[in-house]
């Protein structure tokens, strides 16, 4: 019995689902959820409670152009495509999810590699950024089990998500704490790229199975990021 088949919540994970406003990743920098504003959807609760791990976005998008299910989906899979991480995407849904604030999921109970998208109009950028986000939350659930205590050197979940984008060039780092679970300050990607460094191979815990090794990802285990 060494895979997750049991709905299991840390108090971490509870209180990072359950807790005060977030900011949502794909806002403007400046933006924020309004505060008072916790109560997520029914649908997400459900697909919560099966360790699913979220980017929140928001209810309105600027000129967003992309608007039907099959030019999201390819939309969605061109920047899959072009990430190395890609390879741990089995599959992209076009669903409608009931909360507006939720743009997108994965499940990690047990991880299937399946990013779910919400059926909104968006524009290429936003959706790049928030595949980025998601393939950091399957880089994470294909490197560790849920309860590793070691899982992403103690980074929080949403922060190892956002590190992911800002590493993949699709977001910028947070100068100062926004509040929420949803940022990625300087020294948390300093994390996230000593962590990355360190990695000899990823290999998808679903799916295909596959792994790529640090090379073929472009990863230096030299670590040149660190001092010296
Ligand atoms: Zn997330």
């Amino acid at each position: 019995m060494t895979d997750h088949e049991q709905v299991e919540f840390t108090n971490e994970q509870y209180r990072e689902f359950f807790g005060p406003p977030r900011r949502e990743p794909l806002a403007p920098r400046s933006r924020r959820l309004p505060g008072g504003t916790r109560l997520l959807g029914l649908f997400v609760a459900a697909a919560m409670a099966l360790g699913g791990a979220f980017a929140l976005v928001d209810a309105v998008i600027t000129n967003p152009d992309i608007r039907e299910p099959a030019d999201i989906e390819a939309a969605a899979w061109s920047r899959v495509n072009e990430s190395p991480f890609g390879f741990l995407v089995s599959e992209i849904r076009v669903v409608p999810i009931d909360d507006g604030r939720v743009g997108a999921f994965v499940t990690n109970n047990p991880p299937d590699g399946i990013i779910q998208i919400d059926f909104r109009p968006w524009t290429q950028d936003r959706l790049d950024e928030l595949m980025d986000h998601e393939m950091g939350h399957l880089v994470d659930f294909a490197l560790w089990e849920p309860t590793d205590p070691a899982r992403k050197n103690g980074l929080g979940t949403e922060a190892w998500a956002e590190c992911a984008a800002v590493d993949a060039g699709t977001r910028l780092t947070d100068p100062r704490d926004p509040g929420g679970e949803y940022h990625c300050f300087p020294d948390e990607l300093e994390i996230f790229e000593e962590t990355l460094s360190q990695v000899t191979e990823i290999c998808a815990r679903w799916g295909s199975r596959q792994c790529r090794t640090a090379e073929e990802l472009g990863l230096d285990p030299g670590g040149p990021a660190n001092n010296g």
